[in-house]
């Protein structure tokens, strides 16, 4: 719930308006789990709250830490469905890696959580409370970064992945380009998304050149296509004036040849937008995918950046912690699988 909206639940209760904006500073600003916690709250308020509202609606299910810093967390819903929620804390900044819904419909062939299927979308609440999860868990450093890039396909929940954001810039104080929606080519969603004009970053997972491989990694491919997907990207960096990221996943012999490279500089043209390269993160896959070897990846930046495209690469984080999407989940999880996609199975030419 927005401020306004804990105003008008104070008011509803026969309480005065402000005690709903001291409901929203225990809940946002110091990130309180419980309506006990609310200590200026008259006991006899916090009864009546008790009885119609719950703080939270995710738990720690399980917690992994690396090295680095990087934690991954595995939350429990009210109803028992889990997802992933990543703290990335940096030297100058801390992003978090969320998820938008239980599982994912989209059957991409090298993702763990396709490979469960959907079961079902996150609310609003549920998608900006994993940033209060981890804002409680690890206090002292301010969270400034939100990437959507967890289990589930947002553009596919729109609604309350744009009202999770929406929270995340009124009530967390974020700023809208600190927030990158990552989506697998939701041509309505991205279309729907610039029309609205949130000034948010937009990554977009391409990790193929053309048609005829996208379709083989990505099933949903078959539905936009590249040409449809770049077309929408230069109507989002219109209206919103805001540069794209272009996620490319580099798998060894399938999509990581140097013609490859040069192709994808030209289909990209003059969109402005960086790429950033993923090298595959271990997920077993009926195709055996790898990752290529770190000669090739440097030289398929090196022609990216020829080819006239800033180029960067995922930072490696949380390694042996299952960090890749949906690993953990599978791992330390129950995870149910449901929904397959007889096109996990596909056999995939090499190119290149
Ligand atoms: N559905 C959204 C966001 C989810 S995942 C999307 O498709 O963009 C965020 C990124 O991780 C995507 O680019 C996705 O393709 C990538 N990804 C999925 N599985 C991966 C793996 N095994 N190794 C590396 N990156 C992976």
């Amino acid at each position: 719930m927005s401020t306004t909206e804990l105003e008008a639940l104070a008011v509803q209760l026969g309480e005065k308006r402000f005690r709903g904006r001291q409901i929203a500073e225990w809940l946002y600003t110091r990130f309180v789990r419980s309506i006990d916690e609310m200590s200026n709250l008259p006991a006899p308020f916090r009864a009546k709250l008790n009885e119609v509202a719950v703080a939270t609606s995710l738990t720690i299910f399980h917690k992994d830490a690396a090295e680095d810093g990087t934690i991954k967390y595995l939350a429990q819903l009210h109803d028992g469905e889990e997802i992933e929620a990543v703290y990335l804390p940096y030297e100058n900044r801390v992003s978090i890696c969320i998820s938008s819904q239980v599982g994912c419909a989209a059957g991409c062939t090298f993702c763990a959580t396709a490979q469960g299927g959907l079961a079902r979308d996150l609310t609003a609440g549920e998608i900006f409370e994993q940033y209060l999860l981890l804002a409680n868990e690890n206090p002292g450093r301010r969270i400034s970064h939100i990437v959507y890039m967890g289990m589930g396909e947002p553009l596919l929940n729109y609604e309350a992945v744009v009202g999770s954001a929406r929270l995340l810039m009124q009530e967390a104080g974020l700023s809208a380009r600190h927030i990158t929606i990552s989506t697998v080519g939701v041509v309505p969603g991205i279309l729907r998304l610039a029309e609205e004009h949130e000034p948010i970053t937009l990554a977009v997972s391409l990790h193929a050149p053309d048609d005829v491989l996208r379709e083989q990694l990505i099933p949903t491919a078959k539905k936009w296509k590249l040409e449809q997907i770049l077309d929408a990207c230069k109507v989002y960096h219109q209206k919103t004036k805001r540069n794209l990221t272009f996620e490319y996943l580099l798998i060894g012999g399938v999509n990581d040849s140097l013609l490859q490279a040069r192709d994808l500089a030209k289909v990209l043209g003059d969109i402005p937008g960086n790429v950033n390269l993923i090298p595959f993160n271990y997920v077993d896959t009926a195709q055996g995918f790898k990752r290529p070897k770190p000669d090739r990846i440097q030289d398929f930046r090196t022609t990216l950046e020829v080819g006239g495209r800033i180029t960067t690469q995922r930072m490696e984080r949380g390694h042996g912690i299952s960090a890749a999407c949906g690993q953990l989940k599978r791992t330390a999880g129950t995870i149910r699988v449901r929904n397959i996609s007889p096109k996990l199975n596909v056999e995939l030419t090499p190119v290149g």
